[in-house]
């Protein structure tokens, strides 16, 4: 089966996981902060934070922004669900915002401008499929409205750009991103007092952690803070330490595939088109295309898993699912609407031959332009 994606994990992998094991310590120390600043360097930031999932992260990004109970957030729904869910931890209200366009399936600022109100304090982007969103405009923006800008950054590990749009980005190690620890995430952000608060939050609020205690041979600690246990732990660091290596070059050879199936799209199957079409930095992290209007997409997903080829949707839009149509009821988004009606994610990670490329466009070819696919023939 060519799957949508998959963990790259090898030798290098396996040994820096026995290393751990053979050291004794298992849980958050030396190689999580080891993991934290290479984390950092890549992305040209001073620091960062390693912590459990990127849902995590987002949740103690808007904890420690004290946003709460009568605070507005702006959210795209053209995300996965945990985006809106980390607004409803804080007990603040999740404003879906539209995306763009069919060709750059981003949250829109036009529309997010419609949504603001006295309430709104936060604004979350999310660089869809590793292609950034607008730096400038939304900083222009979030200036304007005086708003905390936050990424959800799960997409896009590994540019420096990432991480610098505002106050702080979330980041996922889950084991389809492009750097995987299995479950995992990071924070980087711009402040670095709101880092050190996030830090100490992460770990239940209290002012040392157990390695901390160990090697400054002092038992005491204090909770200043609500905290949760938001921790990485050793062999997750261990792991991504040597994914962290790669990922560089993991984006390029993403950035090449993607390349490969627009030239090929292009040419054999043009009533297919891909977002994105314009110039714009990305880490590739997944491969999004548009299904023509009159194809029936579900057939197309079956007669690809036949040929033993898997496709995914990315993303059935948060405010369409079941628990929040009931708490947010009468959101309308024409444009991301459509676009997930549309939408159909073919495979793609590093280990994806060329050929294997050229094999997906063959049959997405054969599935789209074979009439019993067509609403036209039904
Ligand atoms: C994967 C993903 C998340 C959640 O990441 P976890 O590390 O699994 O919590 C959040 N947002 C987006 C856009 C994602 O793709």
């Amino acid at each position: 089966m060519l799957l949508v994606s998959k963990p790259i994990l090898g030798m290098e992998e396996k040994a820096a996981l026995s290393e751990v094991v053979d050291s004794g310590w298992i849980t958050m120390g030396e190689r999580v902060r080891e993991f934290e600043l290479a984390f950092a360097r890549l992305h040209k930031a001073e620091d960062s934070l390693a912590v459990s999932s990127c849902t995590a992260a987002l949740h103690l990004i808007l904890h420690a922004l004290e946003i709460g109970p009568g605070d507005e957030v702006l959210v795209p729904s053209m995300t996965f669900v945990a985006t809106a869910n980390c607004i409803l931890y804080v007990g603040a209200t999740p404003v879906f915002v539209d995306i763009e366009s069919d060709h750059v399936p981003l949250i829109s600022i036009e529309d997010a401008e419609a949504k603001c109100t006295s309430r709104t304090r936060a604004v979350i982007l999310m660089h869809y499929a590793g292609y950034l969103a607008d730096r400038g405009a939304w900083q222009a923006f979030a200036r304007r409205r005086g708003l905390f800008l936050i990424e959800d950054a799960a997409h896009a590990p590994g540019r420096v750009e990432v991480g610098t749009y505002g106050v702080a980005a979330a980041f996922s190690f889950y084991g389809n991103k492009n750097l995987t620890t299995a479950e995992g995430g990071a924070v980087i952000a711009s402040d670095r007092t709101l880092l050190e608060t996030m830090r100490q939050m992460r770990g239940h609020g209290m002012t040392s952690g157990t390695y901390q205690r160990l090697t400054s041979r002092n038992p005491n600690y204090d909770v200043t803070m609500l905290g949760f246990n938001y921790r990485m732990d050793e062999l997750r660091a261990a792991v991504g330490l040597v994914q962290l290596r790669k990922l560089t070059d993991w984006n390029d050879t993403r950035g090449r595939l993607t390349e490969l199936y627009r030239r090929l799209i292009a040419e054999r199957c043009p009533s297919v088109s891909i977002p994105f079409g314009e110039p714009r930095i990305s880490t590739y992290h997944i491969m999004p295309v548009l299904l023509p209007e009159a194809a029936i997409r579900s057939t197309v997903i079956d007669q690809l898993r036949q040929r033993g080829i898997q496709t995914t949707i990315h993303y059935p839009p948060v405010h369409r699912l079941s628990f929040f149509r009931t708490k947010c009821p009468n959101t309308d988004l024409p444009c991301t609407e459509d676009f997930a009606h549309r939408e159909l994610t073919l495979p793609l990670h590093p280990d994806l031959q060329p050929e294997a490329v050229e094999t997906v466009v063959m049959r997405l070819a054969a599935a789209v332009g074979s009439p019993r696919n067509l609403l036209a023939a039904e």
